[in-house]
């Protein structure tokens, strides 16, 4: 499989003032385009996989031969990680968790406001490159955890429903330095129809697979 990048539902400046055009733009057309060329010629030299859904590989990178596997985990984790972040955000304000997933929110966390703290937490507290997730694990119960680098959840053996960048080049142009103005600002644009249709969409999935 050749992947490409997908294109975004809204336009680069959609999301301001709380994430700059211009931090989208190359976010997008370099950062996240690169992880893909790099992953498209990682895959090149493993035709026994190149088939194989990129999700399957992430939740299990043994299938990937050792000299490419670290190629794959950054790379792949990087098309991924990227691919549901933009799916994830959207303009103008949504309010907040509906419905099931509001209910999962909060008999998990005790409150959506726990949780945003739980996660704003994680968020900041990531040394370094990284990501804050909310995810669904095996049990089909939902958690906060961040990531190194591209790490997927996949490879905990989560499936994420909302991730946050706190890579300096999600936020540098606009926060410099302040990653808790960004993490601030980051909640104005989370797309919550879009997790809460993710949450009951995986919900079936993990029961299934048991
Ligand atoms: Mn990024």
């Amino acid at each position: 499989m050749i992947y490409e990048l997908p294109s975004l539902a809204y336009p680069y400046d959609a999301l301001a003032p709380h994430i700059d055009a211009r931090t989208m733009e190359i976010h997008h057309t370099k950062h996240h385009a690169g992880y893909i060329a790099k992953l498209n010629k990682a895959l090149e030299s493993c035709p026994e996989i190149r088939e194989t859904p990129l999700e399957e590989i992430l939740t299990d990178l043994k299938v990937v031969p050792e000299d490419l596997r670290q190629s794959v985990r950054n790379n792949g984790g990087g098309h991924l990680n990227h691919t549901l972040f933009w799916e994830t955000m959207a303009p103008g304000c949504v309010c907040g968790p509906t419905g099931e997933f509001a209910e999962a929110i909060s008999s998990t966390f005790g409150s959506f406001g726990n949780f945003r703290e739980q996660f704003g937490g994680v968020a900041l507290t990531r040394f370094g490159s990284g990501w804050a997730w909310l995810g669904l694990d095996k049990d089909r119960r939902l958690d906060v955890f961040s990531t190194a680098n591209q790490d997927s959840p996949l490879m905990l053996g989560y499936r994420p429903l909302l991730g946050l960048d706190v890579w300096e080049h999600a936020y540098y142009l606009t926060y410099q330095n302040r990653r808790a103005d960004y993490i601030a600002a980051w909640w104005n644009v989370v797309n919550w129809k879009a997790v809460a249709e993710s949450y009951a969409r995986l919900v079936a999935l993990v029961g299934r697979a048991h």
